[in-house]
Formats: C-alpha cells, structure tokens, sequence
C-alpha cells in the first residue's frame, strides 16, 4: 500500500497499545492488573446520564450547529468567565470531540511546514503526532526531573528556536502529574505574547488537583486574546471518557477558524452527548459532589501508592500534584534482569512486568522520558494493592 507522507510520518498512539495487550493477555484468561488506563474508573454521574435519556425521548437527535449548541457553547463560556474572568462569548467557543479533537484541529487551524512547535518533555503522547500532522516541526523542551518536571519559562527560552510559532502546555501534565507554578504559566505566556507565539493550553486535568495551585490559561486571556488557545474536557472531569465532548476556546478569528475545519471534519459532537454535558454545566452543585467524591477517591489511592512505590527497590516516584498518574523513575533496573527479561529501557521494563507479574504499566519512552513508566492510579485501591504485592514479589 503507498500512504500519504503525512500518514506515516505519524506513529500509532502507545498508551493505546499497551491496552490493548493487556486486553489481549486478560482475553486469553490472564487476571492482568491495568495501570494503564488514562480514563476515570467512575460511572458518569446520575443526573448526566438522565440528562441524556431525557434528550432522546425529546428526539434531540438530529444535527447541531457544527460547533456545538448555542446552550452548551454559553454554559462553557459562563464558566470561564465566571471562575477566570476570561473574555470569551459562545461565539469564542468550539465545542468538539473530546479535548483531543480540540488540540488537533487548533493545531491544524494555527501551523504549518516550516514552523516549530514547541513541546515540554514529558508530554502527552499524540502532541508531537499532532504536530507532526499539521506540518510543523516538533521542538522539545526538557523539564528537569529535580524540578518534578514543572515547566519553567527559562525551559521554554532554552528550547525555542528563530521558526517558533507556538508552544502546547499540559498542566495539569500527563504522564508526569506536574502542576505547572502560576506564576511560570504567566511568565510564558507574556514570553509568547512578546514573541508573537500561540500559547495553545490543555487543562483536561484541572479539576485534579491534591497540591499546588492550578492557574488556568483562561486567566490571562483578556490580558492576552491573540495568544492563548484553551482546551478543555468533560472526559475526566465528569468521568465522561466515551461520550466525547471537549472544547476549544479562543479569540473570535481562531475559534471561528477552528469551527470551520470541525465544520467539515466531523460535524457537529453527538446531540445527546451534548444535551448531558450541558447539564452538568447547569447543575455546578451535583456537579461539584460528584468530582469531589472521586477526587477524594484519588487523594486516597495516592497516598497509599507514591510511598508504596518509593519502597520498591529501584523505584524513585515524586509525588504527582494533580492527575491521576505516578510517573516513577525506574532507571536503576537498566542493565539487569527482571524475571528472565533483560531490561534495558522502560519498554523493556514494562514488558517485564506484564510477563513476570501480569501488572500493565506504561513506558515513558511514549511520553518522550525513557527513564520512567507511568501508573495509572484510576483503578481501586484493591487493585492498586494486589498490583504492588505482584511487583513487590517479582522484584524482589
Ligand atoms: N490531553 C491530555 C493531556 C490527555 O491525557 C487526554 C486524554 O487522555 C486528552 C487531552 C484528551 O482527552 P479527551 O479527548 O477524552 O477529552
């Protein structure tokens, strides 16, 4: 078969495979431990799913404006304005297949071959593909691991080179937990601003936060309309990975940019899924208990895991500010041998655990950080535990 270069420039999505091979192993009878998953392991709160039953009996099933409905773009709008006095309008916001959706058109929207996009190391797995899609070049900027892997402004300086247009920052950040420092997240994007660089920011972990204080972009875009570019989701917030409904929000020309090509890319996000992210929108109070509860869940299991891991010989783990992942430092098992597999980087590593204790890690390699693995902590702590008693045996 001949494909499109732009195709295969692009490498399948890593985090995906791995759970996929643990599905595979658990299919042939295997009780494989998942850490992998990057979803909450909640149902979508009641009152959200009613929100939905309603709208089909209504027979709200037909096409939406392509950009999401007037309801849900001004409830999401509302929500900026009211929590981080952002300037934005309905008309500033784009309502889209999850997050994800959101992040890849803004990028096909904003860049092109010859332009560098910068991205902070360790990132999440599809922004260097995402930019790769669009033509542009991906430029890393390491973090540094005594720093927790919080992107600093002098980071970004360090990596920036005479053809960037643009950075894309995670904070809360997959896979490392970071939670970038207000005052660095303004920094760069006065640094942006100055520059004429788009600061395109993904805060689908923002309402998970156990330390440190999360600074939304959204606060600095009325200071700074041409240069910040928000993207949100209802994925992991209201645990609502598999309705897909994220946003996008920015200054009218962009936003209006980006509705074009999601215009001509996939319509409109489904109408039902639409009618029940706008009632957790409308209902904050439900909406704020159930985060709440599944929030606490995470503090719970985190506590228990980071020091449970730290005790594993050869494991080093900081303790993530937000998100629900632990990204341990695995590095002093390179060179040696794990239940009969030599391990020799973190693919190698996480091989070792599926096959000697059936525990699904991810390797940091697909995240741009060959050190560590990542571990989900979106499963229960009964898992969570059986999963460290396996490693505990194994690397014994
Ligand atoms: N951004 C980050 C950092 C993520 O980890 C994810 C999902 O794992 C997304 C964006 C996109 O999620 P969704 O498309 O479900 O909103």
């Amino acid at each position: 078969m001949r494909f499109a270069s732009r195709a295969s420039r692009v490498a399948a999505s890593a985090t995906l495979e791995v759970m996929r091979t643990a599905a595979a192993l658990r299919a042939s009878g295997v009780d494989v431990l998942d850490l992998g998953p990057g979803e909450p392991d909640f149902p979508t709160p009641e009152f959200v799913k009613e929100a939905a039953v309603r709208a089909i009996g209504a027979n709200f099933t037909r096409y939406t404006d392509a950009v999401g409905t007037l309801e849900l773009r001004s409830a999401i709008a509302e929500r900026y304005r009211r929590e981080w006095k952002a300037p934005w309008g309905p008309g500033d916001v784009v309502v889209t297949n999850g997050g994800k959706q959101a992040l890849h058109t803004a990028i096909l929207a904003l860049f092109e071959e010859g332009d560098d996009v910068l991205i902070p190391v360790p990132y999440w797995v599809s922004f260097p593909e995402m930019v790769t899609l669009s033509g542009a070049r991906p430029v890393f900027a390491p973090t540094s691991q005594a720093n927790g892997f919080r992107l600093t402004a002098a980071d970004v300086e360090a990596a920036a080179t005479p053809a960037t247009r643009g950075i894309l920052v995670n904070s809360p950040t997959n896979p490392s937990g970071a939670v970038i420092e207000p005052a660095e997240i303004e920094k760069i994007v006065r640094l942006c601003a100055a520059r004429g660089w788009m600061f395109l920011f993904d805060e689908c972990y923002d309402r998970f936060v156990f330390e440190g204080t999360h600074l939304s972009a959204a606060a600095l875009a009325a200071e700074f309309p041409e240069t910040v570019v928000l993207a949100g989701t209802f994925s992991k917030t209201y645990a609502m990975t598999g309705w897909r409904v994220g946003y996008a929000c920015a200054a009218r020309p962009v936003a209006e940019m980006i509705g074009r090509l999601v215009g001509h890319a996939t319509s409109n996000v489904c109408s039902v899924t639409q009618a029940a992210a706008l009632e957790a929108l409308r209902r904050p109070d439900e909406s704020a208990k159930a985060i709440e509860t599944m929030l606490a869940e995470y503090r719970r299991r985190r506590a228990f895991l980071i020091p449970a891991l730290n005790e594993l010989p050869g494991f080093r783990c900081t303790p993530p500010g937000g998100t629900f992942y632990a990204f341990p430092d695995v590095s002093a098992w390179y060179g040696k041998t794990v239940g009969g597999v030599a391990v020799t980087d973190s693919n190698s590593f996480a091989k070792a655990l599926l096959d000697g204790a059936a525990v699904a890690v991810t390797p940091g390699a697909a995240f741009g950080e060959d050190r560590c693995v990542r571990i989900s902590f979106a499963t229960s702590l009964e898992r969570l535990e059986e999963a460290l008693k396996r490693l505990r045996g194994l690397l014994a």
